[in-house]
C-alpha cells in the first residue's frame, strides 16, 4: 500500500473561493459578509473535482490514499481576525471531511487550524476537537507563521503553543508544520516561504528542549523538511555546540519528513541523510509544481518514480517510506484501515 501524507484539496469548485472573496469583502463591509451556509457544493461537484484530479493521478501514479487537507495557500491565516479564520477553517475542513466519506478508501481528511495573528493558539482547540472526533482527521496542519511571512509568533517551543500540543498527545495526531500563502512580497509562498518555514521550524525545535516536554509529539516537516538534509552536518554541529544531545537522540523521534522533492538527486540526498525511519512518503499532489520535467519526460511532482528508481530505498525500507511509517506516525489512519481489514 502506499500513503501519501501530504495532499491539498487544491482543485475545490471555484464556488469555495468565490465564498472566500465575499468573505474577505465582508471584512471592510460586514453588510457583505456571507453565511456559511451560503455555500453550497454538491457531492457530485467534489465528485468530479477529486475524481478528474488528485483520483485520477493517484491512480495513474499508483499511490492509494492520501491523508487530504484544505489548501495550504488558502488558508491565509493573516486574513481578518479569529472568528474570520474560524468561520474558513471550519468550511475548508468540511470539505475534506466530505471528500474523504465520498472516496472513503483513497482520502483521510487532516484538519486546518482556525489560526490568526496575535491570537491564543488555544483558541483553535474546538475546531480541532471537532475534527478529530466527529470528523476522524488523523492529523493537523499547524501554521508556524500565521502572519504570512511576517514571523510575528513566538517560536514553536514557546509555551503559548503547549495547548495545542496537549490535544495532539491526548489524541496521538501528528502536526504538519505547513504555512500559508506570503503577504511579505520578499518570499515567495511555495518557492521561499514554504522552504524557509520548513529549515525554521526545525532549527526552533534544535534549540529547543522541547521534546522533553512532550516526548511523543511528533511533527512532520514537508517538503522533504526544507534545507535541513542539505544542511545537515551543520545542524549537527550547532546541536553539538549548543550542547544538545545527537539529533537523532535530540530531534528524530519527534521529526520526520516528507519526500515532496521534486527531483531524483534530491530524494537520493534525502534517504542518505536522514534515516529511513523518518521518511514518509508525499507528492502534495496538485500542488505548487504542476509541470513536466524536461530532464526526464515526467511530472516534478511525480515523486514515486524518485523512490522507485533509488538504489538507496530498497526492500523493507521502501515499504518503510511507503506506509509503515504513516501508520506510526498517524495510529489514527492506522486504526482507521485496520478497521476495514486493511
Ligand atoms: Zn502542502
Amino acid at each position: 500500500m502506499i500513503i501519501d501524507c501530504h495532499g491539498h484539496y487544491t482543485t475545490a469548485p471555484k464556488a469555495l473561493e468565490n465564498w472566500r472573496h465575499q468573505q474577505i469583502a465582508g471584512i471592510q463591509d460586514p453588510a457583505q459578509m456571507p453565511k456559511p451556509g451560503d455555500l453550497q457544493i454538491s457531492d457530485d461537484e467534489l465528485r468530479e473535482s477529486i475524481a478528474s484530479n488528485q483520483l485520477r493521478l493517484m491512480k495513474a501514479r499508483g499511490s492509494d490514499l492520501t491523508i487530504f487537507s484544505p489548501r495550504a495557500s488558502f488558508m491565509a491565516h493573516h486574513i481578518g481576525d479569529f472568528q474570520v479564520s474560524s468561520t474558513w477553517a471550519a468550511i475548508c475542513n468540511e470539505l475534506c471531511f466530505r471528500v474523504a466519506q465520498l472516496f472513503p478508501d483513497h482520502f483521510i481528511p487532516a484538519a486546518m487550524l482556525p489560526q490568526s495573528p496575535g491570537v491564543d493558539p488555544a483558541t483553535c482547540i474546538p475546531e480541532l476537537v471537532r475534527c478529530v472526533e466527529q470528523w476522524g482527521n488523523v492529523g493537523i496542519n499547524l501554521n508556524p507563521d500565521p502572519s504570512g511571512g511576517h514571523w510575528t509568533s513566538p517560536p514553536l517551543s514557546d509555551r503559548a503553543w503547549y495547548p495545542i500540543y496537549e490535544k495532539m498527545v491526548e489524541y496521538d495526531i501528528p502536526a504538519m508544520i505547513h504555512v500559508s500563502t506570503s503577504c511579505n512580497a520578499c518570499f515567495h509562498t511555495t518557492g521561499a516561504h514554504y522552504l524557509n518555514a520548513d529549515t525554521t521550524a526545525f532549527m526552533q525545535c534544535l534549540t529547543s528542549d522541547l521534546f522533553k516536554d512532550f516526548p511523543t509529539l511528533r511533527f512532520i516537516i514537508p517538503h522533504g523538511g526544507g534545507a535541513v538534509p542539505y544542511h545537515w552536518g551543520r545542524f549537527r554541529g550547532l546541536a553539538q555546540e549548543l550542547k544538545k544531545p545527537l539529533l537523532k537522540d535530540h530531534l528524530l523521534k519527534n521529526i520526520f519528513f516528507d519526500t515532496c522533492v521534486y527531483h531524483q538527486p534530491g530524494i537520493d540526498l534525502l534517504t542518505r541523510v536522514i534515516p529511513v525511519e523518518n521518511i514518509l512518503f508525499a507528492s502534495e499532489m496538485i500542488g505548487a509544481v504542476r509541470g513536466i520535467d524536461p530532464e526526464t519526460g515526467h511530472h516534478f511532482d511525480d515523486t514515486r518514480r524518485y523512490i522507485e528508481a533509488s538504489t538507496l530505498v530498497v526492500g523493507d525500507d521502501r515499504h518503510l517510506i511507503y506506509e509503515g511509517n504513516a501508520r506510526r506516525v498517524f495510529p489514527r489512519l492506522d486504526a482507521a484501515l485496520k478497521a476495514k481489514g486493511r
